[in-house]
C-alpha cells in the first residue's frame, strides 16, 4: 500500500484506473480548520476498505468528499479511473457511488419491499420514480423483473420475512438493512458507510457485520465497501485495507494485521513509548479492540 501514502499525484503513479475509488493530496479546510490534511484512499474492486480515527479525526469529512458532498481545497478524487473532484453527488451517485447515512432517511409508511422498488426504479427509470415519490401509496406494481431484483436484495439481506412490514414498525438494526438495501438496488461498485454499526446492540451489529461478508462474496458488480466505524474489532475482522486518521492526518494504513502491530497506532491509542491516548473518550474501545486480536465469529442468524 505504499502508493496510499506516496503524495505523488496520477502522473506516473500506478493504478488509478484500475480502482473502484481513490483519492489522493486530499486536504479539507473549515474556516481555520483543516479537518483533511494530505489524505490519501485507495479503494480496489470488491474490497473492503475501514475508515478508524477517534472522533472529530475527519472520517466523516471524507466520506463527504468522496460522495461530491463537500469539494477540497486540494487533491483529486477519481472514480474508476476518472477524475471526479469537482462532479456532484448526483453524478457520482450516476456512475456507481452509492452511500448510506447515519439518521436513515426512510419514509416511515412505505413497507421494506416498497422502499426497495423505489430505489431500484430511480437507477432504472427515474421517470417512473418521480411520479412515484409524489404519490408513493399509489406505487406502481413492480415489473417482473424488478419483482426478481428486489426479491434477490430481500434475501441477501435476509429480509424476506419482513418484506410487507411498514419500516415505521422495524427496529433500528432492520431499518439500518433497509437503508443498505435502498443503496445496493441502485447496483453501485461502492457503497460509503458512516457509523452503520452506531446505536445497534451486539446481535444487531453481528448481524449487519455477517450482511457486510455476505454482500462482498456474493457480489456480481466488484462491490467495495467503505466503512467508518468506531467499532475498531470490527471494522479490523472485516477490512481488507484499514486507513487510521487522526486530527485530519494519515496516520497509518495497511492491512488488519499490519494495522494492529503498527508502532504509531498503538503509541496513539495503546499509550506504547511516550505518547498517551489523544482522546480518553475514544481510548478504551480501541485498545480493548487492537488488544483483541482474535476475530470473533460472527454468528449469521439464518
Ligand atoms: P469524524 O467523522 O472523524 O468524527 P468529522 O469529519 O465529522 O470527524 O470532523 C472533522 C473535523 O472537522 C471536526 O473538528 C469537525 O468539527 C470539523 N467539521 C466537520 N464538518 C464541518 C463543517 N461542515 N463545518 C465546520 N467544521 C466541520
Ligand atoms: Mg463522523
Amino acid at each position: 500500500m505504499s502508493s496510499v501514502t506516496d503524495p505523488a499525484g496520477p502522473t506516473g503513479s500506478a493504478g488509478v484506473g484500475d480502482l473502484s475509488l481513490a483519492a489522493r493530496d486530499i486536504t479539507m479546510r473549515f474556516g481555520g480548520l483543516t479537518a483533511l490534511s494530505n489524505v490519501a484512499i485507495e479503494v480496489a474492486p470488491r474490497s473492503v476498505v475501514g475508515l478508524v480515527g477517534p472522533n472529530g479525526a475527519g472520517k466523516s469529512t471524507l466520506l463527504g468528499v468522496l460522495s461530491g458532498l463537500l469539494r477540497p481545497n486540494d487533491g483529486t478524487v477519481w472514480l474508476r479511473g476518472e477524475d471526479v473532484t469537482h462532479t456532484s453527488i448526483r453524478s457520482r451517485a450516476a456512475r456507481g457511488l452509492a452511500r448510506t447515512f447515519q439518521q436513515p432517511e426512510l419514509f416511515m409508511g412505505l413497507t421494506v419491499r416498497e422502499h426497495l422498488v423505489l430505489a431500484h426504479r430511480a437507477r432504472v427509470s427515474p421517470r417512473r420514480l418521480w411520479r412515484d415519490m409524489m404519490d408513493p401509496r399509489s406505487l406502481l406494481p413492480p415489473s417482473k423483473a424488478e419483482n426478481e431484483r428486489v426479491d434477490g436484495l430481500l434475501e441477501l439481506l435476509r429480509l424476506t420475512r419482513v418484506a410487507n412490514a411498514p419500516v415505521a414498525a422495524l427496529p433500528l438494526g432492520v431499518i439500518r438493512l433497509v437503508e443498505v438495501g435502498r443503496a445496493l438496488a441502485s447496483d453501485p461498485f461502492v457503497l460509503l458507510l458512516d457509523e452503520p454499526l452506531s446505536g445497534l446492540d451486539t446481535h444487531g451489529s453481528e448481524n449487519l457485520l455477517s450482511v457486510f461478508r455476505r454482500i462482498v462474496a456474493h457480489n456480481e458488480h466488484d462491490l467495495s465497501l467503505v466503512i467508518v466505524e468506531h467499532d475498531v474489532a470490527a471494522v479490523l475482522a472485516l477490512s481488507d485495507v484499514v486507513v487510521v486518521l487522526d486530527f485530519g492526518e494519515m496516520l497509518a494504513v495497511g492491512g488488519p494485521e499490519e494495522i494492529r502491530n503498527d508502532p504509531a497506532v498503538r503509541a496513539a491509542y495503546l499509550g506504547d513509548g511516550e505518547k498517551t491516548p489523544r482522546s480518553t473518550a475514544e481510548a478504551p474501545p480501541l485498545i480493548d479492540s487492537l488488544l483483541d486480536v482474535v476475530l470473533p465469529d460472527w454468528v449469521d442468524p439464518s
